[in-house]
């Protein structure tokens, strides 16, 4: 999902917030929503199902007064694709109402969503998003204020959040202690006092904003009148960010350690190139995830980049429709080859993951029959053979083709002449950081938080 937040009295915070989502659009695209405050502590809130474009209009922005916002897109990994389920998930308080947007998932619903009913919550729905909302508004109701509440709900979530929350004084960001999803501040042109919240920097470049620095893990930072003030909550907190946002999920003009992924994707591409090179005659990248590690491979190898595959812009990530009959046709609308780049060439393909495979035998059959000679296929990250259980939607043990199959077998699944993954290190030093700083647990199963049992059944073979 993406989240994105906003305190900037005298603006039109509901186009900014929609911007935002506009250029967060990557990280979700079932439904969105926003909500704004306004001076007389009302909310007014728009969500729907659809792209950020097909929910909201001029209308419906200008229906959306005030000085702060919060907004959100959501690909559905609890919950079902309904919108009950869209964000922001309101709650009612004795502050007033409070609004909250989530990205990422949490692995004890079970039983904090017992512990809230037992406390008499109206949760309207099976979202963990909303079992947050209530958690600290039951903290407000017991007489605390927005950020002890805060504070003592976070300390019953176990799993990955990463938080944009609006009240009617103010607007919070906050990160779980091991900061599994990302979340970035920034400033608004020339005024210190006005502040923004976005999963990533490309949500802060849209409208202008200043990247000021990441939310820290375990933190959680108020933004009102007074201007910025951080909190950090946890005594444990160290980071494992989820490598899979830098390989794939996030833009590639995002900045995430330092640097762009499209930097930190080439580098992946150099490295491939280093570790498992093939004698073809061009390479060409599975638009757009697998473009900038082609580019890094042909970069390294020498080996001529090529567009063999042009992508149609209009047709959403294939992975986030929800049942497989979609994801099969998605495809195809998707993809088509360039019979002239192609015809009479060994071809090598660069994309960035496999994961259940059924995009990959597509694309293979596809390439060969444009007339590629060759068909060779290399993945700038390790076989996924472990489901996610912290946001993204990787599915079950079963549907994941590493899980079951070595290299050669899903070599000859998928009908490629050759077949080679980056490895686990490669991926990790390429990020110029510790290894231990991020979660990488769809390639090893070596969970940074502990999942509860029936929720590890659920998903693994
Ligand atoms: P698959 O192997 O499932 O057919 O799909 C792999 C392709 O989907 C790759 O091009 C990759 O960019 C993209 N992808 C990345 N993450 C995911 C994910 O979480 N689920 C699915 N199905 N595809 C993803
Ligand atoms: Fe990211 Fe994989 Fe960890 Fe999930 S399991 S948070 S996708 S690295
Ligand atoms: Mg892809």
């Amino acid at each position: 999902c993406g989240v994105f937040g906003v305190y900037a009295p005298g603006e039109d915070v509901a186009k900014m917030t929609y911007f935002g989502l506009y250029a967060l659009q990557h990280r979700g695209q079932e439904s969105a929503g926003i909500a704004t405050f306004d001076s007389n502590a009302q909310v007014h809130l728009h969500k729907g199902m659809g792209l950020v474009s097909q929910v909201f209009n001029e209308t419906i922005l200008d229906e959306l007064p005030g000085h702060l916002a919060v907004g959100h897109t959501r690909y559905s990994t609890t919950g079902t694709s309904r919108v009950v389920n869209a964000q922001p998930a309101i709650v009612p308080t004795r502050l007033g109402p409070l609004a909250l947007a989530h990205n990422g998932n949490l692995v004890n619903t079970a039983a904090l969503g017992q512990e809230l009913i037992e406390q008499e919550c109206n949760l309207i729905t099976t979202t963990d998003s909303e079992m947050i909302a209530w958690a600290i508004g039951l903290e407000v109701d017991k007489g605390k204020d927005w950020l002890d509440a805060a504070i003592s709900a976070f300390h019953r979530c176990k799993g990955a959040y990463s938080l944009a929350i609006a009240t009617p004084k103010g607007i919070m960001g906050a990160r779980d202690p091991n900061g599994i999803r990302p979340l970035v501040i920034g400033t608004l042109e020339g005024n210190p006092t006005r502040y923004v919240l976005a999963s990533e920097t490309c949500g802060l470049d849209i409208i202008g904003a200043e990247y000021l620095r990441d939310v820290e893990p375990g933190e959680l930072v108020w933004i009102g009148e007074e201007g910025l003030a951080s909190f950090h909550w946890s005594q444990a907190s160290d980071r494992k960010l989820c490598i899979f946002e830098m390989i794939y999920f996030a833009r590639p003009d995002s900045i995430m350690c330092n640097e762009s992924l499209y930097s930190y994707r080439l580098q992946l591409g150099r490295q491939l190139a280093k570790e498992s090179p093939a004698d073809v005659d061009i390479v060409i990248g599975v638009p757009d995830s697998g473009i900038p590690a082609a580019i890094g491979f042909s970069q390294t190898s020498g080996i001529p980049y090529a567009e063999g595959l042009i992508k149609n812009r209009y047709v959403g990530r294939t992975f986030i429709q929800p049942t497989q009959h979609m994801r099969e046709s998605g495809i195809k609308m998707k993809l088509n080859p360039l019979k002239d780049v192609l015809v009479g060439k060994k071809v090598l393909m660069v994309d960035d993951s496999i994961v259940r495979g059924t995009t990959s035998r597509k694309i293979v059959k596809a390439l060969r029959d444009a007339g590629a000679t060759e068909v060779h296929m290399r993945i700038s990250s390790p076989p996924v053979t472990h489901p996610c259980f912290y946001g993204i939607d990787t599915d079950s043990q079963d549907q994941l083709i590493a899980a079951t199959k070595s290299v050669a077998e899903i070599e000859a699944q998928i009908e490629v002449d050759s077949l080679a993954y980056l490895s686990w290190e490669g991926m990790l030093i390429a990020t110029g950081e510790d290894p231990s700083r991020f979660c990488s647990a769809c390639f090893t199963g070596d969970y940074p938080i502990q999942i509860p049992d029936p929720v590890k059944r659920s998903k693994l073979i």
